[in-house]
């Protein structure tokens, strides 16, 4: 199946690159408005697959997304020296003018799959522009955070990340709200199963963790300038659960008509992610500083979505 990437910054090419190693689609067309660097990211991912896959990558028109099941959005502008979060951006949603349009002239009934930051205002500007139902519009949220807050549970519990199950929902961003009161370590609630084995997760090592999980991004950007190799594997996973047909639960951003009281805005919950994008979103049970936390990601997140104009 055809999967195109519009964008092909670091975020974009490092999706292409993590397709083209796991094999995830047998094509996969990059598109930039930089068509130089667009035809050098793929020869560049081209001349790595010889060593794992099939997936041919290459570079393309807009003409060359006809018929492609996913399309992936890593394509935006970044700040300017004292603009706002605002202007910043009004100007992103112009960019996504310019390529929704593009996409959806020749791939009406794709899936879009959204990476630009902020991701949720994104998604949430990308559904309005494209028209396409909120199921098929999928933002990469707090995937990557989620992730991240398994991995470092699983280190402290010395356990494996895969057998811990425990979220982070909301915002992709300062506001995300970590999950505990339904976190599970193998079967057992994880608050549990941390005693049992002797490595408590008490209220100071909680924190601790969920700062971490947090800050994650701040702490790549200050040695690095900037985050991608994670976030790619993350949408090349995304677009696995959709092109296997999988029902994978994920922590990924949609639109969603209400949540917390808060009307029309985008953020993560768990989504079931197959063949026709998502199939539905899950409200886990939530303690009530958990449901605060939701609430103010949503009214934070829902403040820029209102000020937006399409
Ligand atoms: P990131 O680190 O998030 O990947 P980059 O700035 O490296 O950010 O990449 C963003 C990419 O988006 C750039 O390659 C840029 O050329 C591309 N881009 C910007 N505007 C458009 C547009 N209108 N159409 C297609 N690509 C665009």
């Amino acid at each position: 199946m055809k999967v195109g990437i519009v964008g092909t910054g670091m975020v974009g090419s490092s999706a292409a690159y993590a397709m083209a190693l796991l094999g995830v689609g047998n094509e996969v067309v990059l598109v930039d408005a930089n068509e130089k660097l667009a035809l050098a990211q793929a020869e560049d991912i081209a001349h790595a697959t010889p060593f794992a896959t099939t997936t041919v990558v290459r570079a393309g028109t807009y003409a060359e997304l006809e018929g492609a099941a996913v399309v992936i959005i890593a394509a935006g502008v970044s700040q300017k020296p004292g603009e706002d979060r605002l202007a910043l951006l009004e100007r992103n949603v112009e960019v996504f003018r310019k390529v929704i349009d593009g996409i959806m002239a020749v791939a009406g009934d794709t899936i879009l799959v959204i990476a630009s930051n902020p991701v949720d205002i994104m998604t949430y500007a990308a559904q309005k522009l494209s028209g396409l139902p909120p199921t098929r519009v999928i933002g990469s949220g707090t995937i990557l955070d989620t992730a991240r807050f398994r991995n470092l549970l699983g280190r402290h519990l010395g356990i494996a990340a895969r057998s811990v199950h425990a979220d982070i929902l909301g915002e992709h961003g300062d506001s995300e709200v970590a999950i505990w009161s339904s976190a599970t370590a193998g079967s057992m609630p994880i608050i549990e199963f941390a005693e049992e084995i002797g490595k408590p997760l008490d209220a100071a090592t909680r924190r601790r963790i969920a700062i971490e999980v947090r800050d994650a991004a701040y702490t790549i950007i200050a040695g690095k300038g900037s985050t991608y190799y994670g976030i790619g594997a993350g949408l090349a996973r995304i677009v696995r659960a959709i092109l296997a047909d999988e029902r994978a639960v994920l922590t990924v951003s949609q639109v969603t008509s209400e949540i917390t009281g808060v009307k029309d805005v985008a953020l993560s919950l768990p989504h079931i992610v197959g063949a026709g994008g998502v199939a539905a979103a899950i409200m886990p049970s939530l303690d009530a500083e958990e449901a605060e936390g939701l609430r103010n990601s949503a009214e934070l997140i829902g403040g820029y979505c209102g000020k937006l104009s399409f």
